[in-house]
């Protein structure tokens, strides 16, 4: 089956649960899984360690066509190292978000998360992935929630990493992100007329991936 029916995009801000619905569809379906916010943090966290400044463009540029970034199973590794708890604190959403915002990225980034889509039988989750990266996905999906529940549930995901952080400073922080998100010139958030909009605000993990299942067009 061509790849724009087995291609299934979820979009939506940060602590919507893309991570956790995205992961669990496509294990219930068999595919393939992507996060892309985790290539951003992993971008970040190169950032961080080779002391790169955002404003360097140059420099941007060429370490985006030298890093290597991989996968195996819920593992992320950025040139062969395992990044994949490092990348999960605060610091590195922020500088992720800054980054995310610099057109020289998001093209470094682009091919990668294309390249699999065109492979189809994946579930791919992010700000773009139903605008920018596969536009002609015939199941695309935006996943939100009130700003006071998805604070709650990053909240809780930075604590067990991070002793320091409270609620209101996570709550201004996803604020900070989802204007920075939404208003960047390239690739901004945005829900489309063709994505199907599931507000998780009060719904379980499973009555939204039922919700999915239940919208796929003929994609199995
Ligand atoms: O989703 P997550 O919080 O891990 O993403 C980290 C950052 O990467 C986000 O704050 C967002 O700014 C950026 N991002 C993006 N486009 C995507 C995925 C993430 O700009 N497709």
């Amino acid at each position: 089956m061509e790849p724009m029916k087995t291609v299934i995009t979820i979009d939506g801000p940060s602590g919507a649960g893309k991570g956790t619905i995205a992961r669990l569809l496509a294990k219930k379906l068999g595919y393939k899984y992507l996060d892309t916010g985790a290539l951003y943090r992993a971008v970040a966290w190169k950032v961080r360690e080779e002391r790169i400044n955002l404003d360097n463009h140059g420099a941007l540029k060429k370490m985006l066509e030298d890093i290597e970034i991989s996968f195996n199973g819920d593992k992320i590794f950025v040139d062969g190292m395992d990044v994949s708890l490092e990348i999960r604190t605060a610091e590195i959403g922020e500088l992720s978000s800054q980054a995310s915002a610099i057109p020289v990225v998001r093209e470094g980034l682009f091919s990668l998360q294309r390249n699999m889509c065109l492979q189809g039988r994946i579930v791919i989750e992010g700000r773009d992935t139903g605008t920018t990266i596969f536009p002609e996905a015939e199941n695309k999906f935006f996943l939100d929630a009130s700003i006071e529940e998805r604070a709650k549930r990053r909240y809780e995901e930075l604590r067990i990493k991070d002793s320091g952080i409270t609620l209101e400073a996570t709550i201004e922080d996803i604020k900070k992100r989802d204007l920075r998100d939404s208003t960047r010139q390239n690739s901004p958030l945005l829900k489309t007329d063709d994505m199907i909009y599931i507000d998780s605000t009060s719904l379980n993990i499973d009555e939204v991936i039922e919700k999915i299942i239940e919208s796929l067009k003929e994609s199995r």
